[in-house]
């Protein structure tokens, strides 16, 4: 090298070469923007947090709390996935946030640390940080996750489980021994609405609302008008929001824009995508019958469970649930039916593998991590693209990879090539014909969300079959009676216990 270009190429050059400050920026900026886009990382907003690649980060730049640093690696997490690479920054940095990322890519954690480094440590101030979830399943899983990751702080994580219980623990008169709250809406709803109001939400300082495009569903059997209650009672001025969900709604998206404070939108990869880790097939079953007949045909093969199967309502639920047991697979129902005893243990029997296939309705399609579910069934082809990202999202989760089948007859063309693209873009092949089909307009997607397909009964199992297992079932009954009385007789006065 010359002398000459030596000098020229010191960095205190003035001429018109880029003054060194600027350039290490550009330089930053580049690589910040490389990491992005290997990690499908989308960002809008202003003065952007960047992202972060490893979990020590959190220590070192952030001071995160070093027993959740030894939680988080005493779970095994090695790095982050690409939402918490962003969103964890963001939210540390005070930041409102609107967050979309795939099925099982770890949002819970995304808010979690977050949510856990902001409160610091416990506090007698009345809850501080409040997550709110659509299903009372999905609030449990997501504090038993606050719950682990807290560990050996001592951090008091509440959940709502009996209304006028809780009155009496958070109410006015209750010390304010209390840090998180997570819960579904409907219970909250309650306390807040009493005189004078049983819990009090004036000191939340992040709220977070997991599976936000659900909870902002309107109409009879939407949450918005109660999400609005709870928004409005957290009157702190210095509380801070942050919506997630895998999918992406665009009024919730407006809604944000308009009462967020400088919020800043991440995507990750393309929204509104089924994940990629789920090996998704179209079956043709031609009608309502060929549907028990495909199932029987996956049982005769043999499988490998955990296997959810999901239907369109509380009443096929029961009918295929009725039609099942007598396949001599272990096979169980959930739904919102049930007593919150049985959805317990059922969520718990399957998770502990004692049920191998479990039939449910969308209330389990929203959050719900069970770990390694090996194949959804779509029984009943989804009311529209969104339920069907949600309902396969319960497999391949965590980069463990799925399958998912979906059953489709005749009646069900009019939503088959939305979800065939889906199913496309995830990279899995679809029936070509498809592509012919009409696209649907916007206008009779949300009717068939509204007012599904009327479906044919589910019942082929012959007669004799079901009058044997009804004469069964009227045997032990009576059997089982008899044997209260028998007991009601003898016993002296023992107390039984409830349920
Ligand atoms: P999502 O809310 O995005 O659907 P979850 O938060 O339920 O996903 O997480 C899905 C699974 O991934 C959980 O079992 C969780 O323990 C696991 N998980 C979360 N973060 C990580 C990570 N950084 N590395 C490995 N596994 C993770
Ligand atoms: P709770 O029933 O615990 O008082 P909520 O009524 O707020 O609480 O809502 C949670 C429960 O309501 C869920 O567990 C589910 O059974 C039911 N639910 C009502 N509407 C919906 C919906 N749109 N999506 C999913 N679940 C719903
Ligand atoms: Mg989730």
């Amino acid at each position: 090298m010359s002398a000459l270009e030596g000098k020229l190429s010191t960095p205190k050059n003035q001429g018109n070469k880029e003054p060194t400050a600027e350039k290490v920026e550009r330089v930053r900026r580049e690589k910040v923007n490389h990491f992005r886009n290997k990690h499908k990382i989308y960002i809008q907003g202003t003065d952007l947090p960047e992202p972060m690649a490893t979990f020590e980060q959190l220590g070192e730049e952030y001071k995160v709390h070093p027993k959740i640093m030894q939680n988080i690696e005493a779970a095994g997490f090695q790095t982050p996935t690409p939402i918490q690479m962003q969103a964890i920054p963001v939210m540390l940095h005070g930041r409102e946030l609107l967050a979309c990322a795939p099925t099982g890519s770890g949002k819970t954690l995304a808010f979690g640390i977050p949510v856990l480094a902001h409160l610091k440590q416990p506090m007698n101030k009345g809850f501080r940080a409040l997550i709110i979830s659509p299903t009372r399943e999905l609030a449990g899983q997501t504090h038993r996750e606050l719950v682990k990751l807290s560990e050996g702080i001592g951090f008091r994580i509440h959940m709502i489980h009996k209304a006028a219980e809780a009155a009496k623990k958070f109410g006015p008169k209750s010390s304010q021994k209390f840090d998180i709250l997570v819960s579904t809406p409907n219970r909250l709803i309650y306390l807040l609405k009493q005189d004078p109001p049983a819990i009090d939400l004036t000191r939340v300082e992040w709220l977070v609302v997991d599976e936000s495009d659900k909870l902002f569903e309107d109409g009879k059997t939407g949450f918005r008008d109660q999400l609005a209650t709870i928004f409005l009672a957290c009157t702190s001025h210095v509380v801070k929001r942050a919506m997630f969900s895998a999918t992406f709604a665009h009024d919730v998206e407006q809604w944000c824009k308009l009462n967020l404070d400088n919020i800043i939108s991440v995507s990750i990869g393309a929204r509104n995508a089924a994940a990629e880790t789920v090996e998704q097939e179209l079956l043709f079953v031609g009608s309502e019958t060929g549907k028990l007949l495909a199932m029987r045909d996956l049982v005769k093969k043999g499988f490998t469970p955990p296997v959810l199967v999901f239907v369109q309502s509380i009443e096929r639920a029961k009918e295929l649930f009725h039609e099942l047991i007598y396949e001599g697979i272990n096979v169980d129902v959930i739904h919102a039916d049930r007593t919150q005893q049985q959805r317990d243990n059922v969520v718990h029997s399957f998770r502990a593998g004692k049920i191998w296939v479990l039939i449910c309705t969308a209330l389990l399609a929203r959050g719900i991590d069970f770990k390694g579910v090996k194949m959804v069934i779509n029984f009943d082809f989804p009311s529209s693209a969104v339920e069907y990202i949600h309902r396969i999202g319960r497999t391949g989760r965590a980069g463990l990879t799925g399958k998912a089948i979906t059953f489709f007859t005749e009646d069900d063309k009019p939503l088959l090539r939305s979800i065939a693209s889906l199913i496309q873009r995830a990279g899995c092949p679809v029936p070509g014909y498809i592509k012919h089909f009409r696209k649907l307009q916007s206008k009779q997607k949300k009717k068939l969300i509204k007012k599904p397909l009327e479906r044919e009964h589910i019942l082929t199992s012959p007669q004799f079959l079901r009058a044997k297992a009804k004469k069964k079932k009227r045997i032990s009954q009576k059997v089982k009676k008899n044997a209260k009385e028998d007991k009601a007789n003898n016993s002296q006065a023992q107390t039984a216990p409830e349920n």
